[in-house]
């Protein structure tokens, strides 16, 4: 296969670079596909959302069957926790998906190279395997698509054991008395959530003064009290500063973040889960001249093409955020830009979900985004605990808010904190793809009984006429 001209070479197979291969593939381009890790789907399938939602899904059902089962008069005893097996299931989740990954690049013919990929120079990758051999291939147009790496914090080290990161976090083999989560992000409060489900005590030790920073104000403080209803406590800014982990427990230093008097709090697994960075350690990209930020993040255009004529980068390792359905949406861009067609990537409508229960959906603009840019809007907003379906399946927690141009009824930004939000959130952005004023989504039929109905309520409650409130 060496010297065989591509007309793309991918490097990278998470959902941007094995999608934009499929895409590209599927467009008549000769393309090949470099993975250095043994299989493919890159974090997202193999450390990332698909282990996670496993082991949250699991642990969300171990939960109802503790708790709500009896109430719908399923008798079941207490539940018992089979870890070990719990795992399996994960495993098997994620063995099922990366498998499903290796067909569909075979099916479309992209060919597969595992190693290392380098860019030796404009138009050529080498593939150095694990044997330490290396082979030179030549291609018309590189993407870079090899996503970004955990987070660290200085001074403390990672051992995957008792200091983890998301990855150890997903392999624990029991079941940790107490848990530090570091960082109030999306990873920390669904991994949080995991193991709080499981048995641990879980404490979330936040830097800034409010969870999940980014999103809607008032869906993160609602949210918040929700996960402290259910068991979690958080120290919000503050940090921590180091952990010791000389004794059987690990002694975390933690400090107010404005500096001042310290406190030793004592965990047996701390988690740091402080975001992700870019990565592209071993690519070659200073002597082959492409240009990073100064968070070490590819510089692309908006067609994603980097400084250096036929090279081009997407995903994690680009700007934006780290998501992996915008990392496909910008690899089937890529490859039509490619191919010669008009790719294209909507950033106005991306959605952003956390899986955790309740689980918080969010489109478009928050308020302080529409405040901060001088923007009038109207506000529509509709409980689930006036939402027939929730009330009878006992997920009255949360609500939908609508927020739509005060002028033209344009929706702009849709947040959804309860029961399935990360479904819902799907008809707003359908909705807000195709420019629907909240008066649309109002007046389309939903059935009954749903939890969308919840969705079109809020959207009649713009106009101050929502029927079941
Ligand atoms: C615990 C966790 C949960 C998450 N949950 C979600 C979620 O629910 N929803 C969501 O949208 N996002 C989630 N994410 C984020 C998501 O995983 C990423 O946004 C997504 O994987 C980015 O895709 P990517 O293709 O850019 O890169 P990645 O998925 O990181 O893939 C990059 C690939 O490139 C390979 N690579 C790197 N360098 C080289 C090289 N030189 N040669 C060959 N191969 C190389 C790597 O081995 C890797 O396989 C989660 C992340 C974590 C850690």
């Amino acid at each position: 296969m060496a010297n065989t001209p591509y007309d793309l070479i991918v490097i990278g197979s998470g959902p941007g670079g094995y999608v934009c291969a499929i895409r590209a593939a599927q467009l008549g381009l000769k393309t090949a596909l470099v993975e250095k890790d043994k299989t493919f789907g890159g974090t997202c399938l193999n450390v990332g959302c698909i282990p996670s939602k496993a082991l949250l899904h699991a642990s969300e059902l171990y939960e109802q069957a503790g708790h709500t089962f009896a109430k719908m008069g399923i008798a079941v005893g207490a539940p018992k926790l089979d870890l070990a097996a719990m795992m399996t299931f994960k495993d098997e989740g994620v063995d099922g998906n990366v498998k499903g990954v290796a067909f569909l690049l075979k099916k479309n013919k992209v060919d597969t190279f595992q190693g290392v990929g380098r860019i030796a120079a404009s138009g050529k990758v080498e593939v150095k395997g694990a044997d330490g051999k290396a082979q030179m291939l030549d291609t018309k147009a590189i993407v870079i698509a090899t996503g970004s790496d955990v987070a660290r914090l200085p001074g403390i080290s990672i051992d995957e054991k008792r200091v983890v990161s998301s990855t150890g976090a997903l392999v624990l083999d029991k079941v940790p008395a107490k848990l530090l989560v570091i960082g109030a992000g999306v990873i920390g409060l669904e991994l949080g959530s995991v193991w709080r489900r499981l048995g641990a005590e879980v404490l979330v030790v936040e830097f800034l003064d409010r969870i999940l920073p980014g999103m809607d104000n008032e869906v993160c403080r609602q949210f918040q009290r929700l996960l402290e209803k259910q068991g979690i406590t958080f120290k919000l800014s503050a940090k921590v500063a180091a952990v010791d982990t000389s004794g059987n427990r690990l002694k975390a230093k933690v400090e107010p973040a404005s500096g001042g008097a310290a406190e030793v709090i004592e965990a047996d697994v701390v988690l740091m889960a402080v975001g992700r960075v870019p990565y592209s350690n071993g690519l070659g990209l200073d002597e082959a001249g492409v240009k990073k930020d100064n968070r070490g993040r590819v510089v692309v255009d908006g067609h994603f093409a980097t400084n250096v004529s036929g090279i081009y980068a997407i995903g994690d390792v680009i700007a934006g955020p780290m998501l992996a359905h915008k990392a496909e949406d910008e690899g089937v861009a890529v490859a039509e830009i490619i191919a010669g067609q008009a790719g294209h990537v909507n950033y106005d409508v991306i959605p952003n979900v956390v899986y955790t229960y309740p689980e918080i959906a969010s489109v478009g603009k928050s308020e302080e985004e529409l405040k901060s840019a001088g923007v009038s809007y109207n506000v529509g907003k509709f409980p689930f605990t006036a939402n027939g379906r929730a009330k009878v399946n006992l997920q009255t927690e949360g609500f939908v808010k609508i927020l739509a141009e005060a002028k033209t009824d344009r929706v702009l930004g849709v947040h959804i904190v309860g029961p399935d939000a990360g479904n819902m959130i799907a008809e707003a952005a359908v909705a807000m793809e195709f420019g629907a004023a909240a008066e649309d989504i109002a007046r389309t039929c939903h059935a009954h009984p749903t939890l969308t109905e919840a969705v079109k309520e809020a959207a009649l409650a713009v106009g101050k006429r929502s029927i079941h409130m």
